[in-house]
């Protein structure tokens, strides 16, 4: 039903599915099942079902398809399939397209999560070389004629390198590879990767597109034959569908996605620039700064520095630790895109699982810590956060 309606609009209204009450909220159908008029009917389903037509939650459900319909209209893409978790669509997305003898490249600088599945990959059998995804010349050098996908964070995690999609783009298209995007940092709000020439973009939707840190969920936006396809094969007979529930609160979650995310934005930058400078500090990270070695490729992919900043302390984990307790509004957690703001120290939490030299290359400091910023006041969190820095 895509319209000629900008991002706000569709984020309302796009993909609606009234029953025949005319409920004005997107309805929940609680339901695994669907009932067939006739045996003539159930057989006629499983050979074909229409978009309106559902045959069991793991391949569909009336909600999850008013979620898919809305993030494929807002992302630009002809179709969506939503998955249970951020990782299970990452996975979904790689494993669909791959079989022993294949070979992706991939940027080093990414979530451990992601590391993981490529690792599961290589065990049977598909090729992996990591790269430095801020050098095109090394995704160039990487590729080789059994290169199906390039795969990468457009902003990675949690040390916010920007990666170029367009570039990506010409050296996967040129081999006659596809492009993923794990576009989670970006949050739709600031994608514009399908101009930009991804392939297939991927969200963990538990961050900015729930927004309330309720629902874990993911979704790999794509054309509507691979979605349809190979996606949607390999993601409902492998079981990694999203809860109907799920996608009922992601979609009152979205309703308020731009402006939120461009609020926590206008934050990030505030504090960012706060920030930057103070003697606690060897750095203050937030590729909307100009001293962020990416900030213009960051300003002309996402027109944006995002939602994400990482201090790196000059003190160390003793100093990391000390100023994540002296926040007060900021909470010590490791979700990120919620409506509150949380402070994670990556190198014992959420990038733990590497060794000391794998965080070294991917730039993740004893002292860094990741801040998402939430839509609290945007100055009471700059008090917080310059408080905090202060008591080191
Ligand atoms: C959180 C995250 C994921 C995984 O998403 P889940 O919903 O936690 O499974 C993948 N990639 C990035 C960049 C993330 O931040």
């Amino acid at each position: 039903m895509t319209k000629d309606w900008n991002t706000r609009t569709k984020l309302v209204h796009e993909g609606i599915r009234r029953s025949q009450y005319g409920e004005m909220a997107e309805a929940l159908f609680l339901t695994q099942g669907f009932v067939y008029p006739s045996a003539e009917v159930a057989e006629e389903r499983f050979l074909h079902a229409g978009p309106d037509e559902f045959i069991y939650a793991r391949y569909g459900n009336p909600t999850t398809r008013m979620f898919e319909d809305r993030i494929a209209a807002i992302e630009g893409t002809e179709d969506a399939f939503a998955c249970a978790s951020g990782m299970a669509a990452v996975n979904a997305a790689l494993t669909s397209q791959v079989k022993a003898g294949d070979h992706i490249v991939a940027a080093r600088q990414m979530f451990g999560s992601c590391l993981y599945v490529l690792k599961v990959l290589q065990g049977f059998g598909v090729e992996v070389t990591l790269v430095d995804g801020t050098q095109l010349a090394e995704w160039d050098a990487a590729i080789k004629p059994n290169t199906k996908l390039c795969f990468f964070e457009s902003v990675s995690n949690p040390g916010l390198e920007v990666i170029d999609i367009t570039g990506v783009a010409k050296i996967a298209h040129a081999h006659g590879a596809k492009l993923v995007v794990d576009n989670v940092f970006a949050s739709p709000v600031f994608s514009n990767a399908v101009a930009q020439g991804a392939d297939i973009i991927v969200y963990s939707t538990t961050k900015h597109i729930d927004g309330g840190g309720r629902a874990l969920g993911g979704v790999v936006c794509g054309d509507r034959e691979f979605i349809r396809g190979p996606l949607e094969t390999y993601a409902k007979h492998t079981g990694g569908a999203m809860s109907p529930y799920h996608a009922w609160l992601h979609l009152s979650g979205m309703q308020t996605l731009d402006l939120r995310v461009r609020a926590q934005a206008e934050s990030a930058a505030k504090v960012a620039k706060a920030a930057e400078g103070h003697p606690a500090l060897n750095r203050s990270i937030y590729p909307g700064l100009p001293s962020h070695p990416q900030h213009d490729l960051a300003m002309a992919q996402m027109g944006s520095g995002g939602t994400m900043v990482a201090l790196d302390l000059k003190g160390g984990k003793e100093a990391a630790f000390k100023f994540l307790n002296a926040l007060e509004i900021v909470k010590i957690s490791n979700n990120l895109g919620d409506a509150k703001s949380i402070a994670t120290h990556p190198a014992t939490t959420t990038h733990k699982n590497l060794t000391e030299d794998e965080r070294a290359e991917i730039k993740i400091t004893p002292g860094m810590v990741r801040i998402s910023i939430g839509i609290e006041d945007g100055d009471d969190l700059v008090k917080d956060i310059v408080g905090a820095l202060d008591a080191v």
